[in-house]
């Protein structure tokens, strides 16, 4: 079958694409290498978002919460109810490995077998793809670059190292169940955007002694036992069992090159795309959610992507000489 898109992503923005596809009549497929919303399926166990919840509603399905911020729990169950509520044409489990065209017509090729569209939407997010510190000793099992539980971390030695949302609730949340927490932290003071209910908890946490913080400090490198810090003082070796890199996550850039999308030559390494319509310039295939800023995580949100399914749909519509209906 030849479907009119194929949305790569089952994120929140994939899922949003599909509904504004489904509300124009066209046929579409979403592909998903993993579960349903994966990416927050992988977030922190116990972590809460900073958007309230009406600004993470899609498809005009209520988001009920306990309170102003939803957890990832609640979010899990938003999304299947989405998903329920729209019966959107979705494969999980299935890997988008690469690309190609023929006529006008894409085939996607996955794990799970090819997909043919005319159009493709690539909506595949950062969490994947974690920022490394190229440091010896990154290698090693101790050191994570994803965080979900503080189980693992009670009466253990913990360098955390970064300084923004991440990093803070990592801190926080295994210091207080009972780590010896250390952080490293390159700038000199918390990230200022940092959760406004959190900041002041880490800095007191920070000030009184029970974290202690390394400003201006980098990890030089990492061994079995301790990690060496370079600080302002000079450097010095610590005692070490375990090292959570809250360093940040970028798009998969080795994806966007097997489906033959160009990036900007720019430090932000932006998948290229027209502003208006989020068209590449492969004809037809589109961007949508975070990855459209490319290294600048912090820009796009769920909050402020929501419309990219719009904006797509609506082009796409114009393409076949049809004019979107609501
Ligand atoms: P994602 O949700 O990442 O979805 C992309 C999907 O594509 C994933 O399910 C992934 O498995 C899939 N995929 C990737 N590669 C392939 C492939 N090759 N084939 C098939 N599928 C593939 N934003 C907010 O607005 N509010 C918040 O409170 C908020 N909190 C955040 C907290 C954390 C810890 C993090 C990391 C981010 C947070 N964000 C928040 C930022 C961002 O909005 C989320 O990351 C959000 O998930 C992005 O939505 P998306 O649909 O663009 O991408």
């Amino acid at each position: 079958m030849e479907y009119d898109l194929v949305i790569i992503g089952g994120g929140p923005i994939g899922l949003n694409c599909a509904i504004e596809a489904k509300k124009a009549g066209l046929s579409y497929v979403v592909l998903e290498k993993g579960v349903l919303v994966n990416s927050l399926y992988n977030f922190p166990t116990n972590m809460t978002f900073f958007s309230t919840s009406n600004l993470l509603e899609i498809g005009g399905v209520p988001f009920i919460a306990h309170n102003d911020k939803p957890t990832r729990r609640e979010a899990l169950e938003y999304f299947r109810r989405v998903q329920e509520s729209w019966d959107l044409n979705i494969k999980l489990y299935t890997e988008v490995k690469s690309m190609s065209e023929y006529d006008g017509v894409y085939q996607v090729l996955t794990t799970k077998g090819t997909f043919t569209a005319s159009h493709v939407i690539v909506a595949t997010g950062f969490y994947d793809t974690p920022r490394l510190l190229h440091i010896p000793g990154e290698e090693l099992k101790k050191v994570k670059h994803f965080y979900d539980d503080p189980h693992p971390y009670v009466d253990q030695k913990v360098l955390v190292i970064g300084a923004a949302n991440s990093a803070c609730d990592v801190a926080l949340e295994t210091y207080y169940k009972g780590a010896e927490v250390t952080m490293a932290i390159r700038e000199g003071e918390i990230y200022p955007k940092v959760k406004y209910w959190i900041r002041p908890n880490i800095e007191n946490r920070i000030k009184e002694g029970s974290i202690k913080a390394y400003f201006n400090t980098t990890v030089k490198e990492i061994r079995p036992h301790e990690v060496v810090l370079q600080t302002p003082d000079g450097d010095i070796t610590i005692e070490n069992d375990f090292v959570l890199a809250m360093t940040g996550y970028m798009p998969n850039y080795q994806l966007f090159e097997s489906l033959g999308i160009p990036v900007t030559e720019d430090e932000f390494k932006i998948p290229v795309h027209d502003e208006q319509t989020l068209e590449t310039p492969l004809k037809g295939v589109y961007v949508a959610g975070v990855i459209n800023s490319g290294l600048q995580t912090s820009k796009l949100f769920i909050e402020n992507t929501r419309v990219h399914s719009e904006m797509i749909i609506q082009s796409i519509l114009a393409g076949k000489g049809e004019v979107a209906v609501h």
